[in-house]
């Protein structure tokens, strides 16, 4: 899009452009999640600083340009949005290099941005030399705070305080919860799914799937809980999570199921997996774990402390970098206009699921669009 209009270079530090992309793409890659502008928005926080970008380059928008470039994506069960079968993240990336290419965007490797100079025009390091690219404008995505060995290592962050931009200390998001399990539980059923539940957390609620691990929870039910998570654990306010194992029934339906059955069966009778079971018998008393009623009750409601949030290395993406007062409405930075903020390392948040790459294509395109619409003509 851009380069139809305007000369375009890409600066990246390490010996290839998209790294992340391909970390992305180990654990199923989402590349965006099926929804109308309106609810696609929503899905952000703070919520309305995306609007406009996700208004004018959307879910529909973002497959339309994968098509383009010759990537077939489908929805799955879930809405989640993926390449079509045996295209692999490399492909994407490569078809995403062949197309920048074709568009006579330049892509210099090995180059780093360590900082501006007077001017606030960035500074570039190459295996040589320092200089200054002259350009008219500078559009920096940067990334996040995790998976440094992906590149995005925020070494940036003091470079724009230095020229007035307030920034926020990374954070992890979309994480996992460390959690102090009984060693029943650790020992035997590290690596085991919890399937099909719903977990609460301040008074909202996410089905799906969590993995216990030696140190607690992850998976897809678990990331969003961390955004909501680390307010609390930072006011250093206990933090719980509550687990419906079986969102499907209610509580009456349940005991119905195993009224007459005796505790030894109550597992079985109710189809419980042995980490189940196990999780139940550790959070619940001797009286309540053999009595039909209590029984009932705890499967619809299990209560977990969460100690702490894993370490930002690990995290699948992170909030804070650039605050969003620094910046107008195009992403431009309010007191340096000739210099852009967009994705990860802007102070904004999403649950995993597609929105995270999502988020920054829309970014993107909607900088771009005001670089090659308006700014044009300056
Ligand atoms: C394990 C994992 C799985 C994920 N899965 C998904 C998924 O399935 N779906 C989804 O939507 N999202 C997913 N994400 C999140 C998504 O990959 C990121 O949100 C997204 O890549 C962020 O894009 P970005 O361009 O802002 O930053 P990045 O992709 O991190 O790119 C930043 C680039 O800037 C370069 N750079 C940094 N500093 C400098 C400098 N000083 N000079 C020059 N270059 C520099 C880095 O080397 C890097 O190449 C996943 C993330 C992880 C870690």
């Amino acid at each position: 899009m851009l380069s139809h209009h305007l000369n375009v270079t890409i600066y990246e530090k390490g010996k290839t452009i998209g790294r992340k992309y391909l970390v992305a793409g180990k654990g199923g890659f989402n590349l965006a999640h099926e929804l109308d502008h309106d609810s696609l928005y929503k899905k952000y926080t703070p919520q309305e600083f995306l609007k406009n970008a996700i208004q004018n380059f959307g879910v529909q928008e973002l497959r339309n340009w994968y098509q383009t470039i010759g990537i077939e994506t489908f929805v799955g069960s879930s809405g989640r949005i993926f390449p079509k079968e045996g295209i692999s993240p490399a492909n994407v990336l490569r078809t995403i290099k062949a197309r920048l290419k074709d568009q006579s965007v330049e892509i210099s490797t090995q180059h780093e941005f360590v900082g501006f100079n007077k001017e606030q025009k960035p500074i570039i390091r190459n295996a040589e030399k320092e200089f200054v690219p002259s350009a008219d404008y500078y559009l920096f995505s940067l990334g996040g705070g995790s998976w440094k060995v992906t590149g995005a290592n925020s070494d940036w962050l003091n470079h724009f305080e230095a020229i007035g931009v307030s920034i926020q200390p990374f954070q992890a998001s979309n994480c996992g919860l460390n959690i102090s399990w009984p060693t029943g539980i650790s020992n035997f059923h590290t690596g085991k799914p919890l399937k099909n539940i719903t977990i609460c957390h301040s008074g909202q609620s996410i089905k799906g799937e969590a993995v216990i691990s030696s140190y607690g929870l992850e998976g897809n039910a678990i990331y969003p809980v961390s955004a909501w998570a680390r307010e609390s654990l930072q006011k250093q306010i206990s933090s719980t999570i509550s687990i419906d194992f079986k969102p499907q029934l209610t509580e009456a339906a349940i005991y119905e199921k195993i009224k007459s059955v005796k505790p030894k069966n109550f597992s079985k009778a109710l189809k419980l997996d042995a980490q189940t079971s196990s999780i139940i018998k550790h959070f619940t008393t001797k009286e309540q774990f053999l009595n039909q009623g209590e029984f009932a009750k705890a499967i619809k409601k299990i209560e977990i402390p969460i100690d702490s949030l894993r370490p930002i290395e690990e995290a699948i993406s992170t909030v804070g970098g650039i605050g969003i007062d620094n910046l107008n409405a195009d992403f431009s930075i309010k007191k340096h206009p000739h210099l852009f903020c967009i994705g990860e390392m802007v102070n904004w948040d999403a649950p995993t699921g597609g929105f995270l790459l999502q988020g920054c294509f829309s970014m993107g395109a909607w900088a771009a669009k005001e670089l090659a619409g308006n700014k044009k003509a300056d």
